[in-house]
């Protein structure tokens, strides 16, 4: 399930990550510590709260969500789980972790949704997609577009601490030739 917001590009969203990276203090070059991120993000942003909850709180394999309270304030619920699981380094649980805080920011950034109707998986145009958004800013925050650049798949998985898709992801848009066209440059934005 997806949702419709305002539009954004590839570059804001690097833009939003550094920023957030700076926010949480964080001091390695490529890792960020999502673990220390969840424990410290009240007082951080004031507007979100991170809970553990059992497994069987949250339905199916859904492994992590964002609830807003519709008031301005977001609470993200892990799954013990997978909160044990990130705990332990495992990276695909750590970005699990990530995505709905990413959520909660780009909500709080004003990427609200603009349409009631929810839209299927694919449907929308990615840079007006909630989900698009927030899993870029995900890969932007864990692993950082000028650090990462020239790195190989493993090397970014073990210094970004990602799973080896996220790490092949991020290593294949390096390896895309330049856009030729200016229709070319901005459809690379939404990718
Ligand atoms: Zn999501």
């Amino acid at each position: 399930m997806d949702y419709k917001t305002k539009p954004t590009s590839r570059e804001e969203l690097r833009g939003i990550a550094r920023f957030i990276r700076k926010l949480f203090k964080c001091k390695n070059k490529y890792r960020f510590d999502v673990m220390d991120a969840f424990e410290r993000i009240p007082s951080v942003i004031p507007a979100v709260t991170c809970l553990v909850v059992e497994d069987d709180e949250i339905e199916g394999d859904i492994p992590a969500r964002c609830v807003p309270d519709f008031e301005g304030h977001y609470t993200i619920e892990v799954k013990s789980s997978i909160y044990d699981g990130a705990a332990e380094g495992i990276g695909g649980y750590r970005a699990h972790i990530l995505h709905e805080i990413c959520h909660a920011i780009l909500c709080l950034l004003g990427f609200t949704p603009i349409l009631d109707r929810a839209f299927k998986n694919n449907e929308l145009k990615p840079f007006e997609s909630m989900e698009w958004q927030a899993k870029a800013l995900c890969g932007e925050i864990l692993m950082p577009y000028e650090e990462t650049e020239g790195l190989s798949v493993r090397q970014i998985r073990y210094l970004c601490h990602v799973s080896r898709e996220s790490a092949e992801l991020r290593y294949n848009n390096y390896r895309k030739p330049e856009p030729k066209t200016p229709l070319e440059r901005r459809a690379r934005q939404w990718f």
